[in-house]
Formats: structure tokens, sequence, C-alpha cells
């Protein structure tokens, strides 16, 4: 399946420097940022290089080094905010939402980093 990737996305203006943003960790492949709504005391965006649209795109057509990067980066943003599991309020959810059903509103892959409270259960009953 083809994936149509949408230049004009906000996530693709922050990587082109058009308008700022917060940055927490910055790899060669993966770029870390916060939230600009925050929906916990952490909650920090970590967002591939390539212009991949959602998960199974990168998955699918991301290279080894980006994904290794990418999936390093995320562990190493939770470090640096420290909600590592051990580490003081240790604990957090990891969620990308994609398509439709997901409610995804940025079309440039990206994982949530939540944490800094108890979050509670994954999914309120619609
Ligand atoms: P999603 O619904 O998973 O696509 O989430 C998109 C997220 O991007 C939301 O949590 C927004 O608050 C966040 N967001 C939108 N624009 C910006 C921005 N300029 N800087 C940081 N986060 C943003």
């Amino acid at each position: 399946m083809p994936y149509a990737y949408d230049d004009q996305n906000v996530f693709a203006k922050i990587l082109r420097g058009e308008i700022p943003n917060r940055t927490v960790l910055e790899t060669e492949h993966s770029l870390a940022f916060e939230d600009i709504a925050p929906q916990a005391p952490v909650h920090v965006l970590v967002i591939p290089k390539g212009k991949y649209v959602n998960y199974d795109h990168f998955a699918a057509e991301a290279s080894d080094a980006e994904i290794v990067d990418y999936t390093r980066a995320i562990d190493a943003v939770a470090r640096k905010v420290g909600v590592t599991p051990g580490a003081g309020d240790g604990g957090y959810r990891l969620i990308s939402n994609a398509g439709e059903a997901g409610v995804q509103e940025v079309p440039h892959l990206h994982v949530h980093i939540l944490g800094g409270r108890m979050l509670g259960r994954m999914l309120q009953r619609a």
C-alpha cells in the first residue's frame, strides 16, 4: 500500500525549522520535543526525521538504522525525563495513534511518552 506523506503537516514544519519546538533529545534519525498541549506532567513526542506517516509505514519502509535509532531514542527520552520504571515516579505509557479509528491528528509518525503521575487505565469505555 502506498503511503501519501503530507509535507505540510506540523511535524514536517518542525523538522524543517519553520516552527519552534521545545527539544528534549535529538539523534541522527529522531527528534523528541514537548507536546504543546500536555496531558500529563511528562508529555513528550518522539518522531523519526524521515517522512513516515504512521507506525506501519515506518515498519515497512524505514531502514534498520532508523528503526534502531528511533527505538533507542524513545528509551533515552524516558530516562532523560525521569519516568523509566524504578526511577522516582517511574513508569510511563507509550501511545502511537494511527489512522481514523486511532484518532491520529498529525500525519507524521509520533510516539507520545506520558508520565509523571498515575495515568489510570489505558482506555475509557466509549
Ligand atoms: P495525535 O492525535 O496522536 O496525532 O497527537 C498529535 C499531538 O501533537 C497532540 O498531542 C498535539 O498536542 C501535538 N501537537 C500539535 N502541534 C504541536 C506543536 N506545534 N508542537 C508540539 N506538539 C504539537
